[in-house]
């Protein structure tokens, strides 16, 4: 039996900026996505029928043909069916430590490794562009949470330019344990309320993503500026769901005043972090944090910026 164990790294997004609509339904973003030590560990093991099988140790994550790394081994399936035949099926074992529906791409990393993992374990042999056009099929985040790091992404997330590492930051994440908000829901909202600010042509959408490639945040990055950084984070969907859910608020608002380099939402959240220069200061402001808000349902995480994808850590033939 051939196994495979892979790290699959959970992402926040230091910056998104919803541009406009794009004729497929999607937003057209420009993002600057980073990844996290906190991640993921996934199991793939040959299965001798030809079955997909998902297993994982978190309540709410489905395990049918909805969970998306069952997705991911069936889309291999479907683009190399004979290859499929000759090795038979997969079972996918997840570890989950990313919280669901958080905001941080958990079910995107999944699938990021799955593809990475059954790329390997049929010996196909693909490169990373040809594994990132498959994921762009499976969804938007998923093509970055193969490559990690820092990374500009435009398009509906999948256009990715690379920038440069930056690895000395530490991160606190705070979350409400049974709050979960729906990207769908946090995208539509957006587009109801704020629609009437898109930009409507193509060169001008082309301009703008343009001008944040070539921007202060961007800037920062490539001097490895963490204070600002932290100062520039930006994030369009606060506007929605801050609003709307005072428990993003709160958390919000207290690590405003926790003394951390900068805070914001993650991606459709309700995930809320705070940046910090050091592993001392990140455990200074998450106790700050859990003085002002003793909610025990309050979860936090203290974790570090990543300059890694999908790593493989284990194969056993
Ligand atoms: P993103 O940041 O990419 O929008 P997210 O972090 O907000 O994603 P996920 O953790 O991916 O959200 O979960 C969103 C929904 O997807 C969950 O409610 C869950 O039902 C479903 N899901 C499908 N596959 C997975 C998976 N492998 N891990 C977690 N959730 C999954």
């Amino acid at each position: 039996m051939r196994s495979y164990s892979l790290i699959a790294p959970a992402k926040i997004n230091l910056y998104l900026e919803i541009l406009g609509d794009r004729p497929d339904g999607y937003h057209e973003l420009a993002m600057i996505l980073q990844s996290i030590e906190l991640a993921d560990r996934v199991e793939l093991r040959s299965l001798s029928t030809d079955t997909i099988r998902v297993h994982c140790n978190h309540p709410q994550v489905p395990l049918d043909a909805s969970n998306l790394a069952y997705r991911a081994v069936e889309l291999m399936a479907q683009q190399f069916p004979d290859v499929f035949a000759r090795f038979g099926g997969v079972e996918v074992i997840i570890n989950k430590q990313i919280p669901v529906a958080a905001g941080l791409a958990g079910g995107s990393t999944d699938a990021a490794a799955v593809l990475v993992g059954v790329d390997m374990m049929w010996q196909l042999g693909l490169t990373q562009p040809e594994l990132q056009d498959l994921a762009a099929k499976l969804g938007s985040d998923i093509p970055f949470c193969i490559a990690g790091g820092t990374a500009l992404a435009t398009g509906r997330g999948e256009e990715l330019s690379p920038l440069p590492d930056l690895d000395s930051l530490y991160v606190v994440l705070a979350k409400d344990r049974n709050l979960m908000i729906s990207t769908a829901w946090a995208y539509q909202t957006y587009r109801a309320q704020f629609g009437h600010t898109y930009i409507r042509d193509a060169q001008s959408l082309e301009s703008r993503a343009h001008r944040v490639h070539s921007g202060p945040m961007v800037n920062a990055i490539y001097t490895k500026d963490g204070t600002k950084i932290a100062q520039l984070l930006h994030n369009d969907l606060e506007k929605v769901v801050l609003p709307t859910t005072p428990q993003v608020l709160r958390l919000r608002e207290a690590f405003q005043s926790s003394g951390a380099l900068g805070t914001m939402m993650s991606g459709s959240g309700p995930t809320v972090f705070a940046l910090c220069e050091s592993e001392a200061q990140a455990q200074e402001v998450q106790q700050q944090v859990r003085a002002r808000i003793p909610d025990p349902e309050v979860d936090f995480w203290i974790t570090k910026f990543s300059n890694h994808g999908i790593q493989i850590v284990s194969t056993v033939s």
